[in-house]
């Protein structure tokens, strides 16, 4: 839509968002983790050979079964991706506020160098959210699709730890 618009008027897209200058952006792919590892690695290479230097991966089978079903979906993106693509992984606020059961994944989403956890919990979750931040590491937490308002958003950076909105 922003496309289109920005054609409509003659305009820059970055212009019609109420910015001075064009910030730079990196585009990603996104896409639900295949029903097994193969898919997802065929799913990640995809992502790789359209020439996509960032994907996200979610949903699916991700986080629901036992931690080691989850190792195998990450290192199959990672494999897909290759070392230096920007692997983001959406959980879907699939632990609701289950904070061990977030954390005991971010051994091997350090180890396959993922740049962002999104949606660990759902919005409301602070405490949770603080708490897993607080663990981490290099793994941030991104989060906001269900905040309703800008202040709502700005309290999960200010009070809960969340690095991307
Ligand atoms: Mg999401």
């Amino acid at each position: 839509m922003w496309d289109l618009v920005s054609k409509r008027f003659d305009t820059p897209i970055y212009r019609l968002l109420g910015d001075e200058v064009a910030l730079p952006k990196v585009p990603y792919t996104s896409a639900l983790f295949g029903n097994d590892p193969a898919e997802t690695l065929a799913l990640a290479r995809r992502a790789s050979d359209r020439g996509f230097r960032a994907a996200k991966f979610g949903w699916g089978p991700y986080g629901i079964g036992n931690v080691a079903a989850g190792v195998d979906h990450v290192a199959a993106t990672r494999e897909g991706l290759g070392p230096e693509g920007i692997l983001l992984v959406d959980a879907g606020t699939v632990w609701f506020d289950a904070v061990e059961r977030a954390a005991a994944r971010l051994d091997h989403l350090r180890q396959h160098g993922v740049t962002w956890l999104e949606e660990p919990f759902v919005s409301g979750a602070f405490g949770a959210y603080r708490a897993l931040a607080a663990r981490s590491g290099t793994v941030r937490l991104a989060a906001g699709e269900g905040c309703h308002t800008p202040f709502q958003a700005k309290h999960l950076m200010d009070h809960a730890g969340s690095g991307f909105i």
